[in-house]
């Protein structure tokens, strides 16, 4: 799968960006994290002009010296995730097909075009992954059905089609998108709770392979986290426009936190997410099925039927898609 997951989570998408990506080792990854808890973070520095310095590969390349190396790499990672393109390479080097790109960010955002890290761009970015627009589809065969594990995922071009917009009444900060399907579904679980006492929101939803990449990387060569809640691009199910990962009032509507498995809003979802046809992906002690970590945050619509089965044979949703594989499966 998978994704971005794993209470850390959270803050990267607060992030890395809010941080001014200070995070140089993992002694101020930790103080990061203690900063985003209470989004003391935020306050950002401001980043003053830019200064042309650095020669390298006989290039000249602009850098900017409140900015290391790995800001300025996870920068493109993220342009290059927010306007889906390949246009700029992931190199440590501020270049000026970057800035242009920067630049083109902050005018579509009607941020000041200042071309560099500023305080408001850096507070624009934070949430950006979660904020993209509903992109269109890639025109595949519909994959919402296929087994993804680790070593079994998805084309890298592979969008779905239809991906529709979330009313952010049923979002944690901002609108995602899913399938109509699954966001119908996930609407109607999310009112079945309410109608119980239950307050639960989406804290994450479709996500593109290029987002997947610039999670992927923030988790682990930013942030040098180890736990694996986050997949690989290409490995998430969240590229299928059909999972999310959802989080309740009683944990503060935390992302991806693992204080979500004791709440309420968790055991209400474990009696009644099969009835609006969603199954947990990656449940705790199934390791070494699923290839995750576990996510009881993480859901995956599946339709009712397929979700009572799964439930009543016990097994994960990796299990029984596998079985399925070669056989019409339909939701
Ligand atoms: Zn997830």
């Amino acid at each position: 799968m998978k994704h971005v997951e794993g209470t850390i989570v959270a803050l990267f998408l607060m992030g890395a960006f809010s941080f001014g990506f200070t995070l140089l080792s993992r002694e101020t990854n930790t103080i990061a994290v203690l900063r985003a808890k209470d989004n003391s973070a935020l306050i950002l520095n401001a980043v003053t002009a830019p200064e042309v310095v650095k020669e390298t590969s006989g290039i000249a390349q602009e850098v900017l010296p409140e900015m290391t190396e790995a800001e300025i790499s996870t920068l493109k990672i993220f342009l290059r995730a927010y306007y889906q393109t390949e246009k700029i390479n992931t190199t440590p080097y501020f270049d000026t097909d970057t800035k242009a790109l920067l630049l083109k960010y902050q005018r579509d955002t009607a941020l000041p075009e200042t071309g560099i890290l500023d305080t408001a761009t850096r507070k624009s970015i934070t949430d950006a992954p979660f904020r993209t627009h509903c992109p269109k589809g890639s025109g595949d065969v519909d994959a919402s059905m296929t087994p993804i594990s680790p070593t079994q995922g998805i084309s890298k071009t592979y969008t779905p089609d239809g991906l529709i917009a979330m009313p952010s009444l049923y979002t944690k900060n901002t609108s995602f998108c899913l399938t109509q399907r699954t966001r119908d579904a996930v609407m109607a679980l999310i009112d079945g709770a309410r109608a119980d006492g239950f307050s639960i929101k989406v804290s994450s939803a479709f996500r593109s392979y290029a987002t997947q990449a610039y999670l992927y990387r923030m988790h682990f060569d930013i942030l040098k986290l180890t736990r694996k809640t986050v997949a690989v691009a290409g490995h998430s199910e969240h590229q299928l426009g059909v999972a999310v990962d959802l989080t309740g009032a009683s944990i503060g509507f935390k992302s991806a936190s693992a204080y979500f498995k004791t709440s309420p809003e968790y055991t209400w979802l474990i009696a009644h997410a099969g009835e609006y046809g969603f199954v947990q992906s990656y449940p705790t002690g199934k390791e070494t099925i699923t290839g995750y970590a576990g996510e009881p945050w993480h859901f995956r619509y599946v339709g009712k039927e397929i979700a009572n089965e799964i439930l009543k044979e016990e097994i994960t949703v990796y299990e029984y898609l596998n079985k399925m594989t070669g056989e019409a499966v339909s939701i």
